[in-house]
């Protein structure tokens, strides 16, 4: 049988498939949520910047208190956005996200990106979340990760997270902050798709028990409802001819390719559907196998396509984190 889980550095065990928030309205988050754990989902993936957590939340506490999951069942991943990387700010912003939740604690407490901007007030947030006005303005800070990190770690020692990590993190970067970690990295999240293959990154995380959460496993898919110009040069994943191919030859959905191209390799994944019958397929990608030639077949369609680059979309001031 499948594994369904990865331990975690913390010793906490994440389940390896699970449902992404980000771009689920807020007033569709409760019923949302409610309804992917009715399917049969555990995790799920939120943010600060996705402004549901409140929501999402009451979805989880409907379903626990209609006795459908205990708080134990439910794995909530949750980010830390870049305006409070501060230590005030950082700890501040981690009691409030948990209040918000409202299920007493979260079990993955991740820094969203490895960029400090300068400190705004959260009733002040202008979208795309990393502008400070409606100019576009962009306002970095000087906040060293070390700094940061240390607050996620006094947010374990204080029982609000159970485990933390980062996510768009690239080698450099966590090799450093592993020199003076006092709590493990349990988790990175990144971008990872056939496009976007990264196999050195993962290996490096992997070799160093952090465990590895693919975000945006349909690649171009994700983007083309924000009009990235990225997301219209390359033909959809789930049509190229490989996975077409490969999906008939199994009987699944090329999208469930992709998901078991990543989660068979170790590789978590937490893809986001408002759609019932996708929602239903999607959890499904632990209970077919796909051979190696399969999987490297899949992966030689990597081109170094990186959508969530805001050395790109942030054309008033490219932040390039992933020079
Ligand atoms: P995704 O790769 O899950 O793709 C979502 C798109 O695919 C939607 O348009 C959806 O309608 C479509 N889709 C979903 N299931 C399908 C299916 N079975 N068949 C056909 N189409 C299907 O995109 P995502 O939302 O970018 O990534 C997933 C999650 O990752 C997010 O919700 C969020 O939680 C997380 N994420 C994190 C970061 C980060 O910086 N850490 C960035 C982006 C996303």
């Amino acid at each position: 049988m499948a594994k369904t889980t990865v331990q975690l550095a913390s010793g906490h065990n994440m389940p390896l498939v699970g449902f992404g928030l980000w771009k689920v309205p807020a007033d569709q988050a409760a019923d949302t949520v409610y309804n992917a754990i009715k399917v049969g989902y555990r995790l799920f993936d939120g943010a600060y910047d996705y402004q549901n957590e409140k929501e999402a939340g009451q979805g989880i506490r409907r379903a626990i208190e209609e006795g459908l999951v205990k708080r134990e069942d439910i794995f909530v991943t949750t980010k830390l956005w870049n305006n409070y990387h501060r230590k005030e700010h950082a700890l501040q912003m981690a009691k409030a996200q948990n209040e918000a939740w409202g299920l007493g604690y979260i079990d993955l407490y991740l820094i969203h990106f490895p960029v400090a901007l300068k400190y705004i007030e959260p009733e002040k947030r202008r979208y795309p979340a990393w502008w400070m006005d409606d100019a576009g303005t962009i306002e970095v800070d000087k906040v060293p990760i070390r700094e940061t990190w240390e607050v996620l770690e006094s947010v374990v020692d204080q029982g609000i997270a159970r485990s933390i990590g980062v996510s768009n993190f690239q080698a450099q970067a966590i090799m450093d902050l592993e020199s003076y970690a006092r709590h493990p990295i349990s988790s990175l999240q990144i971008e990872h798709h056939p496009y976007l293959v990264q196999p050195e990154l993962i290996a490096l995380a992997q070799e160093m028990k952090i465990a590895v959460t693919a975000y945006s496993s349909f690649g171009p898919q994700s983007y083309v409802e924000l009009q990235s110009p990225r997301a219209n040069v390359s033909k959809p994943l789930m049509e190229t001819d490989t996975v077409k191919k490969i999906a008939e030859k199994h009987g699944k959905t090329p999208a469930q390719v992709l998901l078991r191209w990543a989660t068979q390799r170790g590789v978590a994944v937490i893809p986001k559907s408002n759609n019932q019958g996708r929602l239903a397929q999607n959890l499904d990608v632990l209970s077919f196998d796909l051979d190696k030639a399969e999987i490297d077949d899949i992966s030689g369609l990597d081109v170094g396509l990186r959508f969530n680059d805001p050395g790109f979309y942030l054309t008033n001031k490219p932040l390039r984190i992933f020079a």
